[in-house]
Order: structure tokens, then C-alpha cells, then sequence
């Protein structure tokens, strides 16, 4: 008896072993794997996956969904994609545990341009009752991770202060709290103030306690550290032998303008590894980075929280002291186009509407304002929620990272502005159908294998990933023959084709490649 049959597919399920014929029965959300000359007795529907791969559902190391996925439970640009479980609290930017609910609106208006400001209230007063906000309400399955910000926040408030051993002691109990409640490690974001202060021995030690709870170390890295090339994720692997505790490099890549090839980068995993440590990385597929305009001012004019950073950026003399810094370091984290490259959105005052879209290059221009003014005026106009997309991955160096047998799948989705990174919707299905079917950069198990099992493992969770006998039903049917992203640049809010049916927990989510309005995600509690 099953409530769901998926016949006549091949399966490919998750380990990286080839694919076989069988079929996947679903029973209370479990699912049952039976070999092809097994019959079962549906009650429910049944699934002709015929010339079909049935998959496990993937699981997604990276998303901005904190908030967004609230206000917008259908999810549609995630499951889409074959998306079933997604990673929330990444970039050390985490809305709890926040105890005070004025820190926690600060955080929610200082990542506005990253991760929106939906009209929502923000009521939750632990993080066990914010898990509880995605319990059967949204359509994808939640994991959470701490953000080192938020505890950061909690702790010390919001300026660059050294935290002394009281400090990270109090930090470290609110981790193992937060574990203990569900969540499934520790992130950082060491672009993001106040993250961003935390030094490397504070992460070594939170790492710890992240690890002594099963838990790992999950990081964007100080960019701007040393050589802004290699220093910044010896850092983060310094933070996991310190620890010691399991590192995982998000969003890992090589950009065009570093100094050296992706070699040397992919070198730092493989000797990290080789003397024993657990480390491992997530890349999204997409040249396109996206974050909030906000990342290309210092850390110091954002000191004290939104409130007095906003008082920085109305002053003449706190502009003036930006004028030094940027003026001769130019755009960060761009192409050498710089501020040509910094395409914004989000936009919410009607008259700044027209740069929805477009260039900061183009506001100086019609402004007649220089790259500070420019940026001071529209965060300030706009209460910080403005959004950018740059330049990322190098295209050229890009496949050694989504090939590589460490490496997995972290979209790093942001939902805000009318153009998105074409990552929000594309992600899974470029890699399936453009790297592993056109180009033949990998195979397409093991392609399956670093979006599901892989991610899986890494973040501990039992049951799901594999295809298996008992595992929770989350499953992908897609055409190996004509999945493919159709999201781009320019036009980044296309579905892909080829995702034909998304099943989370046994129940379809996407049905002929429709979302069904199904909301049946549970929280993937630490255990
Ligand atoms: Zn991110």
C-alpha cells in the first residue's frame, strides 16, 4: 500500500552508483525503493517516470530564505529547481537567537538589501520559536545555522569590541543553547559587520562548541584578508584546526581578477584535508555574485548598528574620510568594469524606481555625484535595503570548483530586486544540464551524489539525501534529456525546464512541472 508511486524511472540515488531501473513507493512520507520486478498496491497516485531520473530531492548549502521564505512559502524559484532542503542563518546573519526584539529589527533593516525586509512581523522571541515558524508552512525543508553576528549582537552589541573570555564564554553557552534547539552550526560572514570583528581565535573557539554538538563551521571568509587570495580561507581552516571542528568554505570560487589560478585555492582544501581535517565547500554555478550594496563600504561607518550608520552616511566628514578609502580602492568584489559592474535593485522610493536594474555607473552619471555620494544618498533614501549583482566565478576556472569531489551545491539565492543573480533559479539545473550533459564536466550521478548524499552528510542528517528504504520522501523526477536552467543575466526570473515533479516529505510540491501549493517542509532539527 502506498500513498504515491514513482514507476518506471531510473534511479539515481544520491551515492554516486550508477543508475538503475526501479520504482520508489511512499508511505507516511517514508519512502519504500522496490526493484523492478516488485509490484505495490497504490491507493494514491501514480508517477510514469518513464525515460525519467528519479532523484533524492536536493538539498542546498546556501540560501537567503531566512525571512523571504515567510512571507513567500510557496518558494517557487527553489522547488522549481528540485530544491527540498535549504540552509538558512548563512553569512553569520541568522535572525536568532536574538533576544531583543529591537536588535533583532536593527539586523533585519541593516540586511535588508541581501535578505529583504518583507512586510512580516518579527515576533519571535527564542530561536526555538523561530524554527517553529517554517514547521508545515513553507515548501521546503529549513535547516538552521547560528550566525556569529546575531550572537555577536547579543553579547556585545553592535560595535568593534574585542570580546574578552566572559564574552566568548557567554557566546559559546548561547551556541550550545542554540544547538541544542535544533540548530546545525555556526556560520560567519566576515564581510558583515559585527560578525566581521570577531578575530580568529573567538571563531576557533565557537567552532569548538559548534563541533562538540555535531555541528561544523560553515563561512563566508574575510575577503579583504592579507593577500585577499589565499589568506582569507587559511583563516577559516586556522579557525577549524584551532577549533578543532569540521570547516566548510561557502560560496568557494576563483575570481578573474585574483592574483593566482584556482590551483592554489583547491590546494588549501586538498592539504587541509590530507592532514586530516573535515573540510569541505559549496559553489554555485553562476558567474554572478549578488549581496547588499552595503558590503562596499569599511566596516567602521557601520559601527553601532543601522541607526548610526545611517548618521555616518548623511555626514560631510564621514564622507569625506569614505572619499580616501574608496576613491583609491575603487568598487569592491567587481569586475575591472567597478562601478559599471554594480548592478542594483530592490529599490522601494518611487523615484529611485528608474535605477531598478541599472548601474551605480549610471547614477554618478545622471547624478553628476562621485561613487561615495552615490552609494551615501541611495542607502540612506532607501533605508539601507538596496541590493547589487557583480561580477563572481570566472567562468573559465568555475568547473573545477562544481566538479571537484569535495565541493557541493550552495545557490546563494537572494529573492529581492527585479534582477537577481540568475543563481536564485538556475542553479541546480545549469549544473545538470549544461555541466554534466553539454559539456560533460562531470558525471551525472556524481553530480547527484554532491547534491544530495554529499550535503547531507555534511549536515548530519540521517535520513535524507539517498535514495533508501525509510528515508524521508524527498525526491526530484527530472528529463536527463532536457533539464536546463533558462535563467540569465538579463533574465534571471525564469523557471528551468526539465523539473518535473518535487516531492517533499511524500508529498508533491511540483506536479508536471507546477507547484501544487503544497507546504508540507518540516524544520531538520540538529540531533
Ligand atoms: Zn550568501
Amino acid at each position: 500500500m502506498s500513498e504515491l508511486l514513482i514507476e518506471g524511472g531510473t534511479l539515481v540515488d544520491g551515492s554516486g552508483a550508477p543508475g538503475r531501473p526501479g520504482s520508489v513507493a511512499i508511505e507516511n512520507g517514508r519512502m519504500r525503493i522496490l526493484e523492478p520486478q516488485e509490484t505495490s498496491d497504490p491507493t494514491g497516485a501514480r508517477i510514469d517516470a518513464s525515460g525519467k531520473v528519479v532523484a533524492p530531492g536536493f538539498i542546498d548549502l546556501h540560501s537567503h530564505s531566512g525571512l523571504w521564505v515567510l512571507a513567500h512559502p510557496l518558494h517557487e524559484p527553489k522547488v522549481r529547481q528540485g530544491v527540498t532542503t535549504e540552509v538558512i542563518g548563512v553569512d553569520g546573519l541568522s535572525y536568532a537567537p536574538l533576544p531583543s526584539a529591537a536588535d533583532l529589527r536593527a539586523l533585519v533593516e541593516m540586511n535588508s538589501g541581501l535578505d529583504g525586509a518583507p512586510d512580516m512581523a518579527l515576533d519571535w522571541e527564542s530561536l526555538g520559536e523561530y524554527l517553529s515558524r517554517f514547521e508545515g508552512r513553507v515548501a521546503v525543508n529549513i535547516g538552521l545555522l547560528v550566525g556569529n553576528s546575531a550572537l555577536r549582537i547579543s553579547r556585545l552589541g553592535w560595535d568593534d569590541v574585542p570580546a574578552d573570555a566572559a564574552a566568548v564564554a557567554d557566546m559559546r553557552a548561547m551556541l550550545r543553547e542554540a544547538m541544542q534547539a535544533g540548530a546545525l552550526g555556526l556560520s560567519s560572514g566576515l564581510d558583515y559587520p559585527p560578525g566581521s570583528y570577531a578575530t580568529t581565535d573567538e571563531l576557533a573557539e565557537l567552532t569548538a562548541e559548534a563541533a562538540r554538538a555535531g555541528g561544523f563551521y560553515h563561512t563566508h571568509v574575510r575577503y579583504p584578508l592579507g593577500d585577499r587570495y589565499l589568506d582569507p580561507f587559511r583563516e577559516a581552516i586556522e579557525i577549524g584546526r584551532r577549533g578543532p571542528g569540521p570547516v566548510h568554505l561557502t560560496h568557494f570560487y576563483h575570481r578573474q581578477t585574483h592574483p593566482g589560478g584556482p590551483g592554489p585555492l583547491l590546494e588549501l582544501v586538498h592539504d587541509a584535508r590530507a592532514a586530516g581535517m573535515d573540510v569541505t565547500f559549496d559553489t554555485y554555478p553562476y558567474e554572478w555574485a549578488s549581496t547588499r550594496l552595503l558590503i562596499q563600504l569599511p566596516g567602521w561607518i557601520q559601527a553601532g548598528g543601522p541607526a548610526q550608520l545611517k548618521e555616518r552616511l548623511a555626514d560631510t566628514a564621514s564622507r569625506q574620510r569614505l572619499r580616501a578609502e574608496l576613491l583609491e580602492r575603487g568598487a569592491a568584489y567587481t569586475s575591472p568594469a567597478g562601478w559599471s559592474d554594480v548592478r542594483l535593485g530592490y529599490f522601494a522610493r518611487p523615484h529611485n524606481m528608474r535605477w531598478e536594474g541599472r548601474t551605480l555607473a549610471a547614477v554618478m552619471a545622471d547624478r553628476q555625484v562621485d561613487a561615495v555620494d552615490a552609494i551615501c544618498d541611495l542607502l540612506l533614501e532607501e533605508d539601507l535595503r538596496v541590493n547589487q549583482v557583480t561580477a563572481g566565478p570566472w567562468s573559465e576556472t568555475l568547473p573545477r570548483f562544481i566538479a571537484h569531489p569535495v565541493g557541493m551545491i550552495g545557490t546563494d539565492s537572494t529573492f529581492v530586486g527585479d534582477k537577481p543573480s540568475p543563481r536564485t533559479y538556475g542553479s541546480f539545473p545549469r549544473v545538470l544540464g549544461e555541466f554534466v550533459r553539454e559539456r560533460q564536466l562531470l558525471g551525472l550521478e556524481e553530480a547527484v551524489r554532491k547534491m544530495t548524499s554529499a550535503p547531507a552528510a555534511r549536515l548530519g542528517l540521517p535520513d535524507r539525501g539517498l535514495l533508501r528504504d525509510g528515508f524521508a520522501a524527498d525526491v526530484v523526477v527530472f528529463d536527463p534529456a532536457t533539464v536546463r536552467s533558462n535563467a540569465t543575466y538579463d533574465e534571471p526570473r525564469r523557471f528551468p525546464d526539465g523539473i518535473e515533479h518535487v516531492i517533499v516529505n511524500g508529498v508533491p510540491v511540483v506536479k508536471g512541472g507546477q507547484h501544487t501549493g503544497a507546504l508540507p517542509g518540516q524544520v531538520i532539527r540538529n540531533r
